[in-house]
């Protein structure tokens, strides 16, 4: 008997952890006001209880004392490409995969370090990559769009060598008015929005990433999918229940996103078409096309940081902000001061005429600001802003993983979305954008415990974010400094 039960005793599973977070403001998106003197009850890796003044009696393997600060929900980067390694070539040169490999090491880190506890990469190309980083000790949960649906030959496969485009998006869109330029090997019917969209889902991707983007720099003229295959892209994804992303970032191409069915647009509006010398003030048909976008609930992604990431080239202080040296390591610092790190910045500026560093800084900031606008005005008018840094969106070294997403909340900060609008898109409308609200966005029973202890408030200041003393990833307690690249 004795025994009997003791083989049961060793045969039960073992209890969850459970960890008591106590006096704490709750500070989330579900709540009008936020709860003072509050605590969150974490079990395993769930939350499992949350409540106001004395906490339940228990045992608890550890207890947080929050000493008045702020929780809030683990941040949400619903735009990033974890397998690029910001600032390095691509395709990645053999004498640099020392300096990639350190890269990879720490930025499962150095999203957690910047308050990012899920991130989704829109488009994969090296699967093993994101195993590697799920298998790390410490990692933000991963969530990805499988491979990315470009058109043959265009963006973005365009923008790398021929053969290897074909590598990198395998998933692509068959083209009949380009027959001869797309190799025999691929047969058109595995490459219609049925066949890519069924990869997707295939390869358990939660949603799927198209592009209209005609190209820029020295691709421009790109070939572009028809209004037709994008619409049957969306129908496809949506009878799969997959929300679609589409890269979009010109008024040309937003109407072409808007038209198609998009449920996010990936980018802001930079480009103003024909209204591009008009300045300051946001054209009638430009908010017209915005109030659309609000009225039909499709989501957008400012993405700012793009094109301010591609001024820092051009910002002689910006290699020596302290902070990079806590996301990267020292060596890839090192490496991005050196010729061979600028040679994506000469050959930009070439693209710009020689322009000096503060002309090219100016134009960027003129872009910036275009999308900015538009961004302010939708998100002050109904729209429903997703966050998504684009990390990294180029062969820049301006995108730092983790410190851009927290670049990018200062940058929309300042440009006038208010603070309540901008920690609901990075916590619950990130969540709801990629259908994940019942796992991630609140801090409520079920669901994931993913919390951020902050010594501020990001409804009073968006300085809140980089505030941050603790993350809790799935229940797990990490203190922000140990996050931090050595
Ligand atoms: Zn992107």
């Amino acid at each position: 008997m004795i025994l009997a039960l003791l083989a049961m005793a060793v045969q039960a599973p073992p209890s969850p952890r459970r960890v008591l977070i106590q006096d704490v403001t709750v500070v989330s998106p579900e709540r009008q006001t936020p709860l003072r003197h509050g605590y969150v009850v974490l079990e395993g890796d769930r939350i499992a209880a949350v409540g106001q003044g004395t906490p339940p009696a228990g045992r608890w393997d550890s207890v947080v004392a929050g000493g008045g600060r702020v929780l809030i929900p683990g941040l949400i980067d619903g735009h990033t490409h974890l397998a690029v390694p910001a600032g390095l070539p691509v395709p990645l040169p053999d004498d640099l995969q020392t300096l990639a490999a350190g890269y990879a090491e720490q930025l499962p880190r150095s999203y957690l370090y910047s308050g990012f506890t899920t991130v989704v990469d829109l488009a994969v190309f090296d699967r093993a990559f994101l195993d590697r980083l799920e298998a790390a000790p410490v990692h933000p949960d991963i969530y990805d769009c499988g491979g990315a649906l470009p058109l043959a030959n265009g963006y973005p496969m365009a923008m790398v060598p021929k053969e290897l485009g074909w590598d990198l998006f395998p998933n692509f869109l068959s083209d009949p008015r380009q027959k001869d330029a797309i190799p025999a090997r691929f047969r058109p019917e595995d490459h219609t929005p049925q066949a890519a969209v069924a990869r997707v889902a295939a390869d358990s991707g939660i949603c799927v990433k198209t592009f209209e983007e005609p190209g820029f720099g020295p691709a421009k003229n790109l070939p572009t999918p028809t209004l037709g295959m994008i619409r049957d892209v969306v129908r496809e994804s949506h009878a799969r229940g997959l929300p679609v992303l589409i890269h979009a970032n010109s008024l040309a191409a937003w109407r072409f996103a808007t038209e198609a069915g998009a449920d996010v647009i990936a980018h802001g509006m930079w480009n103003w078409d024909e209204f591009e010398q008009t300045g300051e003030e946001l054209p009638g048909p430009i908010r017209a096309l915005l109030d659309t976008v609000a009225a039909r609930r499709i989501g957008f992604m400012p993405t700012l940081r793009v094109i301010d990431g591609l001024a820092a080239m051009y910002d002689p202080g910006f290699l020596d902000d302290p902070r990079l040296g806590r996301v990267l390591p020292q060596a890839l610092i090192a490496w991005y001061r050196a010729p061979a790190g600028r040679a994506y910045a000469a050959e930009m500026r070439d693209q710009l005429g020689g322009a000096d560093d503060e002309r090219i800084r100016q134009i960027m900031r003129g872009v910036s600001d275009h999308g900015a606008l538009a961004a302010r005005y939708l998100a002050s008018h109904g729209g429903r802003l997703v966050f998504g840094s684009d990390t990294p969106s180029g062969p820049t070294f301006g995108n730092p993983p983790g410190l851009n997403g927290f670049l990018e909340l200062q940058r929309l900060a300042a440009a006038g979305i208010p603070l309540d609008r901008l920690l609901a898109s990075a916590t619950i409308e990130a969540a709801r954008a990629f259908h994940l609200e019942r796992r991630y966005g609140t801090i409520e029973a079920g669901k994931v415990a993913n919390l951020l202890l902050l010594r501020a408030n990001p409804l009073e200041t968006v300085a809140a974010y980089d505030a941050i003393d603790l993350v809790i990833s799935r229940g797990q307690v990490l203190d922000r400094a140990a996050l931090r690249a050595s």
